[in-house]
């Protein structure tokens, strides 16, 4: 692909989204035109595979008509009414069939316009409940090394990354963080169990540390996205952060915004892992598929109801329980019951599966497949058996990007966290994907796998 021509990219005022990002070796983004399932066509008319639903966000594909028809009907019937000062019957509908999916614990539903809002709301919320039950000292929040929370000043402040140290330094609180239980490249003599039991032991010490009835929430990702690729925490870990929080009085906080909506395998990501279910829930992304922006904070009545009686919540956005992204949201969940989506994600994700380890058996980059479900990541490195990363001087994100649309796929990586815990790109196409669509997503993956093979022994890096 041609190198970006930024004068032509900016020539026009305003310019596409992506004359704010910076792009090292700046190779163009596809123009895309339209998108019909699994695929979309940019202006020249090539097709690609949405490998990773944009950013695991497009859980039903592109075009669903019965979605974008309940959107119109909901726009022509009643397209706006402002949460301060109405109540809107979509809102009541979308919020109950929400929470009965989330089972008990989960009575009550704060819909906003997606995942960051979301996390910022569950953070406000607790927070604000800390100060009303008589627990203001409850203010420090604890996250993972690595991991990603959103990107309002708030939620970048909890997300575990390196490299916004900087950033962030003397401009937000940055949170406590504590290493991820990854399962890949652990410490030598580690296995996957007694490194996750290692960092459960270090959530504890941390919260020690920070002194009794000063932490408010510990905040994880049950199962990673980009920003671990798609980790998967032995199921003993859950049990083990469920007993420490209860016993240290610290909320846990489920971000299932990535991995909920079905694509695990289970609607709700924390069903699990029924014995440690968290305090709060926030999801988004698959909740909107793409139709709509979209999140949700689910929260216990007791909690919620108990606020209302004291102080109430303080904080909302216009935009909050919009009827229209409440009327895609119901529509959405009358898709994955029509089409059995959450069942497609694990019998489809079994077969991309065993596809990406086929490819890896026969790959020199290829070191990880892991993940669960229709959510998993592929690790690229330079050595298979000592797992040494490739350098970041090779820009392994942004080259696999650049194969993949040269052999029709739309694979999403970028680097996270300063690239200290590795390079991944991700495979999470849309839950509705068939079989012989599967097939032809991993020949593509394997043909941008194998050129970019051949460009690091031409450059001498294998
Ligand atoms: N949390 C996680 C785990 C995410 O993956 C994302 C989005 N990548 C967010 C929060 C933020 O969601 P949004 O981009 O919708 O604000």
């Amino acid at each position: 692909m041609e190198a970006v021509d930024r004068e032509t990219a900016t020539a026009q005022r305003g310019g596409t989204q992506d004359v704010f990002y910076a792009q090292p070796a700046p190779v163009p983004l596809p123009m895309i035109e339209r998108a019909q399932g699994i695929y979309m066509w940019d202006e020249r008319g090539n097709a690609y595979i949405d490998a990773s639903s944009g950013p695991m966000v497009s859980a039903l594909g592109h075009g669903n008509e019965r979605v974008i028809e309940a959107m119109a009907a909901q726009a022509r019937n009643l397209d706006y009414a402002y949460t301060r000062v109405a109540r809107n019957p979509v809102n009541r509908d979308y919020a109950a069939r929400l929470s009965a999916l989330a089972g008990p614990g989960f009575e009550r539903v704060s819909l906003c316009s997606g995942g960051s809002e979301a996390v910022d709301n569950a953070l406000k919320f607790l927070r604000q409940f800390a100060i009303a039950s008589g627990q203001a000292t409850r203010r420090h929040i604890i996250s993972l090394m690595p991991s990603y929370h959103g990107a309002t000043i708030g939620t970048l402040a909890i997300g575990g990354n390196d490299a916004l140290v900087p950033f962030l330094d003397g401009f937000a609180t940055v949170a406590h963080t504590v290493p991820a239980p990854l399962g890949y490249r652990l410490p030598a003599g580690e296995t996957p169990e007694t490194y996750a039991a290692q960092c459960a032991r270090v959530l504890e010490e941390k919260i020690v540390e920070l002194g009794p009835d000063s932490v408010l929430a510990f905040v994880i990702e049950p199962i990673g996205g980009l920003s671990t690729g798609a980790v998967v925490p032995p199921d003993r870990y859950f049990l083990d952060i469920r007993d420490i929080c209860s016993r240290r009085g610290v909320y846990l906080v489920f971000d299932e915004i990535l991995c909920g909506a079905g694509r695990s395998g289970k609607f709700i990501t924390a069903h699990h892992w029924p014995e440690a279910l968290p305090d709060i829930i926030v999801k988004a992304k698959g909740l909107g598929a793409g139709y709509s922006p979209l999140g949700a904070m689910l929260a216990p009545s007791a909690m919620v109801d108990e606020l209302a009686d004291l102080t109430g919540c303080e904080f909302s956005y216009s935009y909050n329980a919009n009827p229209i992204s409440c009327a895609a949201g119901i529509a959405v969940l009358e898709e994955f019951d029509r089409s059995g989506l959450v069942e497609r994600a694990r019998t489809m994700g079994g077969r991309l599966r065993s596809g990406l380890q086929a490819i890896m058996d026969k790959s020199p980059i290829i070191g990880d497949v892991r993940g669960k479900g229709l959510l998993l990541a592929v690790e690229m490195v330079a050595d298979k058996a000592t797992t040494a990363m490739l350098p970041d001087s090779v820009q392994p994100a942004e080259r696999i990007r650049v194969h993949g649309l040269d052999n029709g796929i739309m694979l999403y990586s970028r680097p996270t966290a300063g690239s200290r815990f590795g390079h991944w790109f991700m495979v999470a196409p849309p839950l509705t994907i068939t079989e012989a669509e599967c097939d032809e997503l991993l020949s593509r993956t394997e043909a941008a796998v194998r050129a970019f093979q051949v460009e690091l022994r031409s450059s001498g890096v294998l």
